[in-house]
């Protein structure tokens, strides 16, 4: 019976066209580090060679050699296919450094398509896999199953790896490898059952189109503008690292001065500049003949990540990186300077927890580490990541089990020559991490939500204190309560904060409500709502942290405000003729727009002094006390009067 050729010719255009696509996407990348391309190419040569076996598969005595040439080809190809498909397989599961390490398994996995393709080279010599008879047709050997032996062994390793390795593989890639293995069972099958079928190379050439089109889908791996691996991928990366424990270290470079290149130049510009930081760290690669992945975390933050525990390359790639970098840059006809600040992270040695990697890559976007080559294990040791990592925990924890406290800052005033207030601040102590720092939990708080309940837990606890004999006792006119952004945002702020009033009989007049320059500025329809209904009960609000950023005085205007707290990064400004002058108008404006002062941060009886004579109100800091327990705040109230 004629063997159906029709479904090779198929299988050579599917082949073509893939290859024209790859074509396109290497001009694009450059470069190409993974099996599918390999693979690719076998599987199509594979198909050239069954196409011309079939066709010089005539009787005669002519191209005797050329027949037994082609058909050899063929079959090492045919059983080389399998191989680089469980290498595929492997690299896909991100666990290739587990098998590059052990020689012994290489070996092992390499085994049966080495003993195929050694008995298909001597076949002309011992015809066991394949021989062309005396008529000059081509005929299996009595071996030949030995390839179909081969061929299962590598579809089961397949099945094992996919199964082993399931929880590295997102759906989109588990389901797609999977869904070959049956489609070339099936086809094995109907080979050997129908062998004038030729469907092997179709069904092959299909497997390989599926996964270009689902695993291989370059366009979503890489950032079109810079052509590096996208932020998901290398974050896809270090989860998977962990899983599987495989070593690497990562060179973070961050463009320090990003945000105010991104204020003046234009989108393409911005672009151009990130292309052109981009080809600058491929190049150092080619220079260094390393072998790197390099990924563009976006808004001027991109990582190298080198595999394998040698830190050596790391660092010099890192030190290259910074020198590299430092000159200035050409860009759309401009000489830009750009401030790179290069760190070095090692996997696992600096971080075994993704989250801690994470959030120490926030804070290399906020550029607190320096200019130049920095170790990330300085950083990573600090104990603040720990807690991060951790703080969803703690917050719940201490939620459940009541671990808040606060604490008040006494609040002078200059009228009355003696405390008229005090601000609550809020104190969280941990049986495993002690003390943590408002500054630290409060952000994160917002970002989860917790901050909701956080706060409703400051109001009951400072409602209980003004309820309280001994609060009455103290001759206090109220107390500040910080309220923070996205507490207000909540539309039923207003009427949580009157309900724990009224459970403890607190009058709005003996409340303060400390919102921020932030929340001032911002123009939710909720914190307006909020703002208006609780002053319109007769509520007072201070503006927190004046002066710490961008102030829309318009904005503040339009605000119900009773007082203003300098922040004291603002009072602490040096005393210098322009800051004075900058600092007493402030002052004059604030009082114009009929609002009290507190001034935070007073240390010193000089800044008092200061402070008073340029007719501020209110002084609070460090001069007086510290933010105190309850218990010493009231002690320490008593001593004073
Ligand atoms: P803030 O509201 O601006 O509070 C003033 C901060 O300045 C307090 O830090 C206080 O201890 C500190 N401070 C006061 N006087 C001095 C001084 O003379 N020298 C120095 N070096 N520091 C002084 P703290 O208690 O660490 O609070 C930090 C921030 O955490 C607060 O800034 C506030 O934004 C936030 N926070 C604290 N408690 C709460 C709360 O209950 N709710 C909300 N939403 N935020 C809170
Ligand atoms: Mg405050
Ligand atoms: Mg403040």
């Amino acid at each position: 019976m004629t063997s159906l050729l029709y479904l090779d010719y198929v299988a050579l255009i599917i082949y073509y066209f893939m290859l024209v696509a790859w074509f396109f996407r290497l001009r694009k990348r450059r470069s190409y580090k993974g099996l599918y391309l390999p693979l690719l190419l076998v599987a199509t040569f594979t198909c050239v060679f069954d196409i011309f076996t079939i066709i010089f598969n005539v009787e005669g005595s002519y191209f005797f050699v050329l027949k037994y040439l082609l058909n050899g080809f063929y079959l090492v190809l045919r059983s080389l296919i399998p191989l680089l498909y469980v290498g595929y397989i492997i690299s896909v599961t991100e666990t290739w450094h587990k098998i590059v390490n052990n020689s012994y398994i290489k070996c092992l996995i390499a085994l049966p398509c080495v003993i195929s393709a050694i008995m298909t080279i001597t076949s002309p010599l011992t015809h066991l896999i394949y021989y062309i008879d005396d008529s000059g047709l081509y005929k299996r050997g009595p071996a030949i199953f030995i390839l179909y032996i081969d061929a299962a062994i590598y579809f089961i390793l397949c099945l094992y790896f996919c199964i082993r390795y399931s929880e590295l593989l997102k759906p989109e890639k588990y389901i797609p490898l999977l869904s070959i293995i049956p489609s070339q069972v099936a086809t094995v099958i109907i080979q050997l059952m129908f062998p004038h079928i030729l469907c092997e190379m179709i069904a092959t050439a299909i497997s390989l189109l599926l996964i270009m089109i689902t695993i291989e889908k370059q366009e979503e791996k890489f950032n079109p503008s810079t052509g590096l691996l996208k932020s998901e991928i290398f974050y896809d990366m270090i989860d998977n690292a962990k899983s599987v424990s495989r070593p690497y270290s990562a060179i973070f470079i961050n463009i320090a001065n990003h945000s105010l290149l991104s204020d003046y130049l234009p989108l393409s510009g911005m672009v151009a500049l990130y292309s052109s930081v981009a080809r600058r760290l491929e190049a150092i690669g080619s220079q260094l003949k390393i072998s790197a992945e390099i990924y563009d975390l976006e808004n001027g933050l991109f990582s190298v990540v080198l595999y394998g525990d040698d830190i050596e390359f790391a660092n010099r790639y890192a030190s290259y990186a910074f020198e590299t970098l430092k000159h200035d840059c050409m860009v759309n006809g401009l000489n830009l300077t750009v401030l790179p600040s290069v760190c070095v992270f090692k996997f696992p040695e600096d971080t075994k927890s993704v989250e801690q990697l994470r959030l120490f890559l926030s804070d290399l976007r906020n550029h607190k580490y320096s200019n130049g080559v920095n170790l990330a294990s300085t950083y990573m040791k600090n104990k603040d990541y720990t807690i991060m990592a951790n703080m969803d925990t703690i917050l719940k924890d201490a939620i459940e089990n009541d671990r808040f406290e606060v604490y008040y800052q006494p609040i002078y005033s200059n009228e009355k020559n003696g405390f008229n207030s005090a601000e609550a601040l809020l104190r969280l102590i941990t049986p495993e991490y002690g003390f943590i720092r408002p500054d630290l939990f409060i952000p994160m708080a917002e970002e989860s939500g917790a901050i909701h309940k956080i706060g409703l837990i400051v109001l009951e606890k400072v409602c209980r204190f003004i309820s309280s004999d001994e609060f009455k006792k103290l001759g206090l006119d109220y107390i500040e309560v910080n309220l923070s952004v996205v507490q207000c945002m909540d539309k039923n702020l207003a009427d949580k904060i009157l309900s724990v009033c009224k459970k403890y009989g607190v009058n709005p007049s003996q409340l303060n409500l400390e919102i921020t320059e932030t929340a001032s500025i911002f123009t939710q329809r909720n914190m307006i709502k909020n703002i208006n209904r609780l002053f319109e009960t007769g509520y007072s609000f201070s503006l927190d942290d004046f002066g710490t950023g961008y102030s829309n005085l318009v904005r503040i205007a339009s605000l119900p405000l009773n007082i203003v707290k300098l922040d004291k990064s603002f009072t602490w400004t040096e005393n210098s003729e322009d800051l004075k002058i900058i600092l007493e108008n402030t002052i004059n404006m604030i009082k114009k727009m009929n609002m009290k002062i507190v001034v935070e941060g007073v240390e010193t009886e000089e800044m008092l002094k200061r402070f008073k004579d340029l007719g501020c109100e209110y002084i609070q800091g460090y001069y007086f006390s510290k933010p105190l327990p309850e218990y010493d705040f009231i002690n320490y109230i008593k001593d004073a009067s």
